[in-house]
């Protein structure tokens, strides 16, 4: 699905919600589409002021939390306190280097046996996106085990 279209459809979600669309929705929503990695609110709030100078960072905190009501936004966890953001799309989950502080996007199905075994052990459903797991990136463990 191409940018426009994403967009266009971020937009009739909001209309059919009923909200008032103002032009600070727009521009968030405009630059989450653009957006290829995972950003905190932050830095959605320093993009969205290029366009819109006067926004607040509050502003744009709410109105994440509405997109997310709407299910068009989800967020995670991946560091100690970063919350990032974007559009709702493919499940997948997230590695944190607690060294360096990347982040790495893996495939969902990289939970599937342990998914299946806690559903089974624990009857605990595992929730894939919401919380990164910690460890160090090849890079950094490969710099560790050299030490
Ligand atoms: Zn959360
Ligand atoms: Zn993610
Ligand atoms: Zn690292």
């Amino acid at each position: 699905m191409d940018g426009d279209q994403r967009l266009e459809d971020i937009i009739s979600a909001l209309r059919a919600d009923g909200k008032r669309l103002t032009i600070a929705k727009r521009t968030v929503a405009r630059v989450l589409v653009e957006q290829t990695d995972h950003v905190t609110a932050d830095e959605i709030t320093r993009a969205v002021q290029r366009f819109v100078p006067d926004v607040s960072p509050s502003t744009v905190y709410r109105i994440l939390e509405e997109f997310e009501r709407l299910n068009l936004v989800v967020h995670a966890h991946v560091g100690h306190s970063a919350t990032v953001y974007h559009l709702a799309g493919a499940v997948h989950g997230h590695l944190v280097c607690t060294n360096c502080g990347a982040t790495i996007e893996i495939p969902a199905r990289h939970f599937d046996a342990l998914s299946g075994d806690l559903l089974k052990t624990f009857g605990f459903r595992l929730d894939r996106h919401h919380v990164a797991i910690a460890g160090l990136c090849a890079r950094c463990s490969e710099a560790h085990a050299e030490s």
